[in-house]
């Protein structure tokens, strides 16, 4: 398998997720380097590492398009800012929509385009996208009018915050198709992966010519772009004179399907001097309990949250993760997920879980301290956190108040505060009270003087072009419809 058919696939024809079969290094030479190039040089060579049947001019042509001047609103693509505590914020959410989804799906339809090319057979692909709010957007963004695609959407109907509705249900382009349905994300992303893996699908889409694929972070294509920041992220720190060459530096992310820390994991396992990776859970704290105890258990309340992209159960990188903690032993691996989709629950035993803690901590935070964390931030740093930001900064703080490291850290930063104004304008001033979207925008802007996205507000006078909900049941019958 190379990696242009595990990204044209996206999942393997069992169900199973594709991971590289070694993981590259770089050198602390490497790491020198690398901290003299700009992003997009960082990007070329990493990805070069991973993508190896791609050409060095495929991978430049893709990085360069996918990160072109003036797609994002800061020279430095994932600029870090630094808090007075020695935290430093890594905004990966200056891309076109606001989320650090852009980061990956920016790049992910140039390298699916190459790929294709090399592992497709002609036919035109069809990408099945299941969101709990910012990936449907940024894959609709990054897909649009990308010869030779298609893309659907499927979204949780009351899962979403307004402003991540608005922003799918007025997506341009003549190959999309955006659906809401009537289950929370979980759900959502289960049937999407039943559609993929059935047979039948298949072969109705193979008939005219076309075949699956998926803009997920299950996608491998995903993953790969996001390893990247983490390492930009190092060289950043080495550029700035905050650590020398070989210093350890933690890493905080806000986490939901686990893709984004995972990212990280692949990162630190190439050699670059990543210390402990926290993972930072809002209410739906699967993951807290998961790395805390050796036992995912999925048999519990699902809450929605005011960190929407975090509202998930069934977190799917954690496959990648045991599959490489438990030496490649994918049979073992299989029968975890197994048990999970069966009894909603598995326990990797005392040896796995050590290997987890060793390199992991984790930690959550209810709606209440997620809210003051917002104010206290915005009063003490004038700076403003979204909800999922909120969740990884007050995590890292709990973490260090506990275990006494002042390593220096990376706090991941997932999206706009304007994404999810009315949670943030509360946090900072509940005594404002309105309704409209575009009125707390503004209020928050006002309120704050922080820059708001021109894309966001954008959308007040964009048209509507997609109100269709499904039931969960009916999601491959609205797949074969508006695809075939
Ligand atoms: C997707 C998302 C997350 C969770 O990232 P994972 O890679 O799924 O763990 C966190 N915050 C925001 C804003 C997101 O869009």
């Amino acid at each position: 398998m190379t990696s242009a058919q595990a990204i044209t696939h996206g999942i393997s024809a069992e169900g199973g997720l594709f991971v590289p079969q070694t993981i590259p290094t770089v050198t602390p030479q490497d790491l020198v380097r690398l901290s003299k190039m700009n992003y997009k040089g960082r990007a070329k060579e990493i990805l070069s590492l991973y993508l190896t049947d791609f050409t060095a001019e495929e991978i430049a042509q893709c990085v360069d398009g996918a990160y072109a001047d003036g797609k994002f609103s800061s020279a430095e693509t994932a600029p870090l800012v630094k808090l007075s505590d020695g935290s430093e914020i890594l905004e990966l959410w200056r891309g076109p929509t606001c989320a650090f989804k852009d980061m990956a799906l920016q790049l992910l339809p140039y390298l699916l385009t190459v790929a294709a090319g090399k592992a497709a057979d002609g036919k035109q692909i069809v990408i099945l996208v299941a969101t709990s709010g910012d990936t449907g957007k940024a894959a609709l963004e990054g897909f649009k009018n990308v010869r030779n695609t298609q893309i659907m959407v499927f979204y949780p109907s009351d899962g979403v915050s307004p402003m991540q509705k608005l922003q799918m249900a007025t997506q341009e382009g003549d190959n999309v198709m955006v659906c809401a349905i009537e289950g929370n994300f979980d759900d959502a992303q289960s049937g999407v992966k039943k559609i993929f893996t059935d047979p039948a699908v298949a072969a109705k889409l193979a008939e005219k010519n076309k075949m699956f694929s998926s803009a997920n972070s299950i996608n491998w294509g995903r993953l790969v772009p996001q390893i990247v920041y983490y390492v930009s992220a190092y060289c950043d720190m080495l550029k700035k004179g905050e650590i020398r060459n070989g210093d350890p530096v933690n890493v905080v992310v806000p986490t939901g399907n686990f893709g984004n820390i995972l990212a990280a994991y692949y990162a630190k396992q190439m050699g670059v001097p990543l210390g402990r990776l926290i993972c930072a859970s809002n209410k739906n704290k699967v993951l807290t309990d998961f790395i805390e105890t050796g036992v995912y258990d999925r048999r519990r309340d699902f809450y929605c949250t005011s960190s929407p992209s975090m509202d998930i159960l069934i977190s799917s990188n954690l496959e990648r993760l045991l599959f490489l903690l438990s030496d490649m032993d994918d049979k073992q691996t299989a029968q975890w997920m197994q048990s999970l989709s069966k009894d909603g629950v598995y326990d990797v035993g005392a040896e796995m879980h050590k290997k987890i803690t060793d390199v992991f901590s984790a930690g959550f935070c209810d709606e209440d301290a997620t809210q003051s964390l917002i104010r206290e931030v915005y009063q003490t740093e004038h700076y403003l956190c979204d909800t999922h930001t909120a969740v990884a900064v007050q995590t890292y703080r709990n973490y260090k108040a506990e275990t006494g490291d002042s390593t220096p850290t990376v706090i991941a930063s997932t999206a706009s505060p304007y994404k999810f104004s009315k949670s943030v304008l509360h946090a900072i001033a509940p005594q404002e009270c309105m309704d409209d979207e575009f009125a707390v925008v503004e209020r928050l802007h006002e309120i704050t003087g922080f820059e708001c996205p021109k894309q966001l507000l954008e959308l007040k006078d964009k048209t509507v072009r997609f109100t269709d909900c499904c039931a969960v049941k009916d999601m491959e019958e609205a797949v074969l419809r508006a695809m075939l």
